[in-house]
């Protein structure tokens, strides 16, 4: 592998409701295809990756499970093909449209601005965070025992507000002035980079976050406190689910 440096746009960190974009290929290798831009979010910050499919003009696709920040090209993001998945036609240089599986992401952007909401319920600091699109878990730091039921209508209150839901990007100087905002023990946000990204629910939760979000708590729907876990002395698990039947079969 060469060094030159290889970096992918992060169309999502912007704007989070971008389904697809075209995007030109940079690389194939063993991390998976690096484009130039992106609408695919990379697992990070307890949120999965995106999945979904590259294709090109001429009807050419490849399936993508996966979305990763890439181990070995600083600042480039890898999608990772379905195994097996012939990437031949594949060539850097190659014009693309990628586009994520929206279903998949509407899960994820539900939950994770849920997790929020959970914050706001529960002022305890966080040591942990998984965001998948069947469910969501949130490890909060503390002894004290939580009731599953109170959680529910908490978040089911804060979703009937219909609270609006923005980002927006502020100084390093600006966050070390107010250290409150890090409400996470285990995941900082990125340094050096001069600028950090906050996560607003108005008039309810403001947090650095570089995930993808719903614009609006309304969206979040019938998002319900599953389970709570007792994992340690001091850390309380809540598990999110959507309380929506699954779609069966006839
Ligand atoms: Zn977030």
């Amino acid at each position: 592998m060469n060094n030159t440096p290889m970096t992918t746009d992060e169309l999502f960190r912007d704007d989070a409701t971008l389904l697809q974009c075209t995007a030109t290929v940079l690389a194939i290798d063993d991390g998976g295809v690096v484009l130039d831009r992106t609408v695919f979010y990379p697992l990070g910050g307890g949120q999965a990756g995106d999945a979904g499919l590259l294709q090109a003009d001429d009807g050419r696709s490849v399936a993508i499970v996966d979305t990763r920040k890439h181990k070995e090209r600083p600042g480039a993001i890898a999608h990772v093909p379905a195994p097996g998945a012939d990437l031949s036609w594949l060539q850097p240089g190659q014009r693309v449209t990628a586009q994520i599986d929206a279903a998949r992401r509407q899960a994820h952007a539900r939950f994770h601005t849920a997790t929020h909401l959970l914050c706001a319920l529960v002022p305890h600091p966080v040591d942990g965070c998984s965001i998948t699109a069947g469910y969501a878990r949130l490890d909060f730091h503390m002894s004290e025992p939580l009731d599953k039921d109170t959680l529910s209508a908490g978040i089911a209150r804060l979703v009937a507000e219909a609270h609006p839901v923005r980002h927006r990007w502020i100084s390093e100087d600006e966050l070390d002035a107010n250290p409150g905002l890090v409400r996470s023990m285990s995941v900082q946000p990125p340094r050096g980079l001069g600028r950090v990204r906050v996560l607003e629910i108005e008039g309810v939760d403001l947090q650095p976050c570089g995930g993808t979000h719903v614009t609006n708590t309304a969206e979040v729907g019938t998002v319900v406190v599953t389970k709570i876990e007792k994992k340690s002395a001091m850390t309380r698990r809540v598990v999110l689910g959507f309380a929506e039947p699954a779609a069966r079969p006839g």
